[in-house]
């Protein structure tokens, strides 16, 4: 089987471009980043923690990836923009952002939700995401064709599976298709494309929510419409979610 290395000089396909991810140690994220890289960009991870980022630095290294690293919180003006500039620096600019950090402070139902958490969940999710986007438009212009991806999640869109873990959380997910409506008519004639994807639920730390929760199959058949879902399986669960 090809290696990642092997691939990414047989692909190619975004050589001499320059990536931003966030929140790009772990998860989608990682994936995202390891992905971009296989297909040939340069890559910029980051995440809060400087270990991770290490170790997230030495897995994509040692896969032959062309990959470099900064702390960033995605919440942080000051980070936000250390991230931005310093890239923009070494590269001369950069020809895609993601920005895919999320936080869900245990939202639960909408009118539960006090407005300390409701702040904490609009900042990074959307208010952090649209400035991270807007700052180093100067830069992505510069490259004559750019992208902004933000990453949404299905949780935004199907309520009836979202109603009792993720309501401010799913809002916030919901404003992000929003933003790249707006934001994509706006850059659009500039050169720059915008995008947001909506992924399912996925095993992960932040999806453990989800999937580790042995009441998941009960209330997502209870909050489907046609009342299905009765297997008690993680199969069947997921599928009702798509
Ligand atoms: P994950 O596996 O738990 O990974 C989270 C990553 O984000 C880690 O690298 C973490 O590293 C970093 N991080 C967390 N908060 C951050 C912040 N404020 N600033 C910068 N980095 C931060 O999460 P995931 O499931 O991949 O989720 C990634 C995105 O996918 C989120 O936007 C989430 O809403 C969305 N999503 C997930 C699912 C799912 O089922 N998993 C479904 C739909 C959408 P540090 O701890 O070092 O910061």
């Amino acid at each position: 089987m090809a290696t990642a290395s092997e691939l990414a000089r047989q692909r190619r396909s975004l050589q001499g471009r320059v990536g931003v991810v966030t929140a790009s140690t772990n998860g989608i994220g990682f994936a995202m980043a390891q992905r971009l890289a296989v297909d040939g960009a340069h890559v910029v991870i980051s995440s809060r923690n400087q270990k991770n980022v290490d170790e997230a630095l030495a897995k994509l290294k040692s896969e032959g990836l062309s990959v470099s690293e900064m702390v960033c919180h995605a919440g942080g003006k000051e980070d936000r923009t250390r991230l931005l500039e310093k890239t923009a620096a070494e590269f001369g600019g950069f020809d895609i952002l993601i920005s895919n950090a999320a936080v869900n402070p245990g939202s639960g139902r909408l009118m539960k939700c006090t407005e300390e958490v409701w702040d904490k969940i609009f900042d990074v999710n959307v208010k952090s995401s649209f400035f991270l986007a807007k700052k180093p438009l100067p830069h992505m212009e510069k490259r004559g064709k750019a992208s902004i991806m933000f990453v949404s999640s299905v949780a935004g869109y199907l309520q009836n599976c979202a109603v009792e873990f993720f309501g401010a959380y799913a809002l916030s997910k919901t404003a992000l298709l929003g933003l790249s409506k707006l934001m994509s008519m706006e850059l659009g004639p500039r050169g720059i494309r915008v995008n947001c994807i909506f992924p399912g639920v996925i095993e992960t730390r932040f999806g453990a929510v989800i999937t580790g929760d042995k009441r998941v199959p009960k209330i997502m058949h209870d909050n489907c419409p046609l009342q299905r879902n009765t297997r008690e399986t993680k199969e069947s669960t997921y599928r009702l979610l798509y």
